[in-house]
């Protein structure tokens, strides 16, 4: 019978598995019987609508049986069982993908920890195997098929015999080697060991022989001096407890278990930095176990990411990725809902619409709060590795739908405050805020750097008041959406009003300005349509010149705007306002040029003030060589 060829991917993963000097490779046998649990609960499923399934829930388990002398470990389960054209898609071609593609982003150096960190299922085995063997019988068919394999070479199926429905996988183990010593799989204790070890929470029982040390019975003709007698037995048993994590006692669990099953369960590489336990009787009765994995995943930003918590019901899984679950703004969070309220066999549609899933959304959303708040307190570095990884999903989230969530999640926004340029939660800022202090203060750039350099910020800091220095496209919205915090308002250190002033500031200013007002005029003429108004500038101190906005669209906004996609609409212009310093010295000297009547020197100075805001700014200069050039034109 003729060969089939793997997939390329499959064969690259295959003769990686094969040639792997990965040192645990008895993950192996937790991927097998992982994929014999997932088949038995692809069954189990079915025979919640499907009268022709025969298996009683009680029966169905896992088994793992050895023979030395053929050297084979065999891992047999009464699931669902694959067709031919099954075992021509699933082990003929890689299934997981995602941990293919991870694989190749991280280069081939880590080969050896891809394996450990996602397992790679099924090929995992070959890992210990030189021959593999699937024999498989599906569900609502007669005929069962042999899938076998001796490696990278590719791999044949036959028609074969199979009394029951299900899969048995049989794996020959590799002969030992100095460093490897494969027999060890061959030995009951050591693979009950690994099925306590990796698969202790599998739902189904996996079931083994298990070596009894049983006292003999007493002979009845046993006389006075009789001593007991001891001797082995081997007895098929249940080996896991069964009971999934999330239905122990959170005492009762090893924070390494938790990793672990995060870890597994959702394919991360780290152990995540926030376990999350939730359970209620009452109107709805349910347990959850949620998770704060520590890095982004890598397509969280993008549309590929899906968010959800597993849901399930007493133990059976009815779904996978429940997005209703997981409100938007926490939609990193990964885990597990079990709770015997939702019938089995519930569409999706009406899943959606159930009351009590609202109810243990609203429920989990307060305990993820809680716990995030919690985090921020206790353990602040882990807290702003958190914020690192997913602070901008919360910023977003209190912009999104009309800012509803932004009470929720206010005390969890973390900025880079002015004072030591360290992290503030915003109510670390209102302690430490004298409260005479009239607002509360930030100011936008490119980068939180950049933004505690800005010209305006000077007179604001000179009073001694704290200033949120903001760097992500959102932050500006943010404070938008805030609006104020206890009571003060949240301003900008741009905004014009954001000092005081008194009666008589404003009465001078207003002179000043029109003294200043042919200097204003001129200069605006120069810049033509550049900019939207040039006026005396109330925010600066020392520096010339600065570039601010009029109107609600400020310029990081303009920025935000720009980088979307579809962008150039006019509508999504700031108005420029470009504000001179009266008081520093390039002003007296503009004004002095024209008050000599050169106006050509006045032009250049006024030129270069404008590009120097732009600078400041941090916004693009239209033409920088004619800046150049301006500049040295006044050098000569
Ligand atoms: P994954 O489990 O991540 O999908 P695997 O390589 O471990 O990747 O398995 C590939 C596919 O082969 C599974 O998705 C499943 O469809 C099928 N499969 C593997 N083992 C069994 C089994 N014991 N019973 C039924 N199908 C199986």
């Amino acid at each position: 019978m003729a060969k089939k060829e793997f997939q390329a991917e499959s064969k690259r993963l295959m003769e990686m598995m094969i040639h792997s000097i990965y040192t645990h490779k008895e993950i192996f046998l937790r991927e097998i019987i992982s994929n014999a649990s997932d088949a038995i609960d692809k069954l189990a499923y079915l025979s919640l609508t499907d009268d022709s399934v025969h298996t009683k829930r009680e029966d169905f388990q896992i088994r793992i049986s050895v023979d030395k002398d053929a050297r084979t470990l065999t891992v047999s389960d009464n699931g669902i069982g694959m067709t031919e054209e099954d075992l021509e898609r699933n082990l003929g071609t890689i299934a997981k993908s995602g941990s293919l593609q991870f694989k190749q982003e991280m280069g081939k150096a880590e080969d050896v920890d891809i394996i450990g960190q996602f397992g790679v299922g099924f090929y995992s085995a070959f890992m210990v195997a030189d021959r593999m063997t699937v024999i498989t019988r599906r569900h609502g068919q007669e005929q069962a098929f042999c899938w076998q394999s001796e490696g990278a070479d590719g791999y044949t199926i036959t028609p074969c015999q199979k009394e029951s429905v299900g899969t048995d996988v049989i794996m020959h183990l590799k002969e030992d080697t100095e460093e490897e010593q494969y027999s060890q799989y061959l030995e009951l204790s050591q693979l009950r060991e690994l099925v306590k070890k990796y698969s202790d929470y599998i739902r189904h029982p996996i079931r083994m022989l298990v070596e009894d040390y049983r006292m003999k019975d007493k002979p009845a003709d046993a006389g006075e001096d009789y001593k007991p007698e001891w001797e082995t037995v081997l007895e098929e048993q249940t080996v896991n407890s069964m009971v999934p994590l999330w239905q122990r006692p959170r005492s009762k669990v090893e924070q390494e278990e938790y990793n672990r099953f995060y870890q597994e369960k959702f394919m991360d590489w780290q152990a995540p930095l926030s376990v999350i336990t939730a359970s209620s009787e009452g109107t709805v009765t349910y347990k959850a176990l949620l998770f704060i994995p520590a890095a982004t995943p890598y397509d969280f930003y993008t549309r590929e990411y899906e968010k959800g918590l597993q849901l399930y019901s007493s133990g059976v899984l009815i779904m996978d990725k429940c997005a209703d679950l997981l409100p938007d703004c926490f939609r990193f969070v990964k885990g597990v809902v079990d709770s015997p309220d939702f019938s089995l066999n519930i569409s999706r549609e009406m899943l959606q619409h159930t009351r009590q899933l609202q109810i243990i959304a609203n429920a989990l959303e307060k305990k993820i709060k809680n716990e995030l708040a919690k985090l921020m307190k206790d353990n602040r570095e882990g807290y702003e590795k958190f914020w690192a990884a997913f602070g901008r999903q919360l910023k977003y989230s209190v912009v999104d739908q009309y800012g509803s969530k932004k009470d929720l999640l206010k005390d969890l926004l973390l900025f880079t405050s002015s004072k030591e340029g360290k992290l503030t939660s915003l109510a670390e800022y209102l302690e430490r805020m004298d409260p005479e202090q009239p607002c509360v203060y930030y100011v936008c750039a490119a980068s939180a750097d950049q933004a505690a350099k800005l010209p305006q910020v000077e007179r604001v800091a000179d009073k001694g008041y704290e200033i949120l220095c903001l760097g992500d496209e959102v932050d500006e919205f943010v404070m938008q959406a805030l609006g104020e915090l206890e009571g003060k308002p949240i301003k900008s250190v741009s905004d014009p009003t954001a000092l005081p002033e008194s009666e008589e500031e404003k009465a001078e200013q207003a002179q000043q300005s029109e003294q200043a007002k042919p200097v204003l005029d001129f200069v605006k003429q120069t810049l033509g349509d550049k900019v939207h108004a040039v006026r005396l500038s109330k925010l600066l101190k020392t520096a010339p010149v600065c570039m601010t906005a009029d109107g609600p669209m400020s310029l990081e906004m303009e920025r935000y705007f720009a980088q979307m996609e579809g962008a150039g609409a006019p509508g999504m212009k700031a108005q420029r306002v470009l504000e001179l310093n009266a008081h520093a010295a390039p002003y007296a000297a503009l004004k002095a040029a024209l008050d000599s009547g050169d106006q050509e020197r006045a032009g250049k100075y006024a030129q270069i003030l404008y590009h120097q805001a732009l600078l400041l700014a941090g916004l693009p200069l239209e033409d920088a060589a004619e800046y150049t050039q301006l500049v040295c034109s006044l050098m000569g």
